[in-house]
């Protein structure tokens, strides 16, 4: 009786996220995708599926450098890669930029007002975008879930700016060009609840310990209110945000995008925004 309760659920998770894959078009047969995992439960999840679903899979760790979480992630990835029989990348920020995450973050703090995951999220999407263009892939998929995107467009709000999350959905939508690889989101519709659920049902050897750096205090305090919240709230909010979403790109469209003239990585403005934060003299 519980096996067959547990069986329910993983086939309805596993549904959900075909459909999402399938009625918002993320990815096509022939489309070569390439998995950001960071060693925690929701990206280890997707990546599982991916290649479960038959896609043409591959994985790209960010090795961040923050000690014992950082080298527990990867010792995980690898083996978990292994069995899957799936190509695991890894890049290493103390080779890239000489330092690791938590360096980079300080350097830049001590001139600017930024989170650490600001900081973080911004050197991450560049260091993505460059390398899947590399590998030639045709989208980059991340393990963001209904939680993480209902938090952030009340965040957007707080902020009073909506825009921000022009970008957002289940695929990023608003750039268009050579240089500039998808993101898709599938994701997008299940709660961190049962992400977490599914992955201790499978035993996915992951960290669900939070980062270490995770010192944002607008999204702590938001995530608190929320998860106060139950998931049909969730859903509202991000169902609500997705009807707004071509509105906000229309006038997204009207920016040209151009190549920043420091590393020459598609940006809206003359430098991107990884370069402005760098070349704060590291
Ligand atoms: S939680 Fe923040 S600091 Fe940690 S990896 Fe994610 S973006 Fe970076
Ligand atoms: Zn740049």
């Amino acid at each position: 009786m519980m096996e067959n309760k547990k069986q329910k659920f993983l086939n309805k998770f596993e549904k959900k996220v075909l459909s999402t894959i399938k009625d918002y078009g993320l990815i096509k047969k022939k489309d070569k995708v390439l998995v950001a995992v960071s060693g925690g439960k929701d990206s280890t999840t997707i990546l599982y599926l991916l290649k479960k679903f038959g896609y043409k899979v591959s994985a790209l760790h960010l090795n961040l450098g923050l000690g014992d979480y950082s080298e527990k992630c990867l010792i995980n990835l690898k083996k978990m890669c292994e069995e899957w029989k799936v190509k695991l990348h890894v890049l290493d920020m103390k080779k890239e930029f000489g330092m690791g995450m938590c360096s980079i973050r300080c350097k830049v703090q001590q001139k600017l007002k930024a989170s650490n995951c600001m900081v973080c999220g911004i050197v991450k999407k560049w260091l993505l975008n460059r390398e899947a263009r590399k590998l030639k892939v045709d989208k980059i998929v991340t393990g963001h879930n209904l939680d993480d995107e209902a938090q952030t467009v009340i965040m957007n709000f707080l902020q009073g700016n909506l825009m921000l999350g022009a970008n957002s959905g289940p695929q990023t939508g608003s750039i268009r060009d050579e240089k500039f690889v998808p993101r898709i989101k599938p994701l997008y519709f299940v709660s961190e609840d049962d992400i977490r659920k599914y992955s201790k049902m499978k035993n996915f050897p992951v960290v669900y310990e939070p980062c270490p750096c995770t010192i944002s205090s607008l999204r702590i305090k938001t995530r608190t209110f929320m998860n106060s919240k139950d998931e049909n709230i969730k859903l509202r909010i991000v169902k609500n945000f997705l009807k707004m979403i071509p509105k906000l790109r229309e006038h997204l469209y009207k920016e040209k995008l151009v190549y920043c003239k420091i590393c020459r990585e598609p940006s809206r403005n003359e430098v991107c925004k990884k370069c402005s934060l760098l070349n704060l003299k590291i």
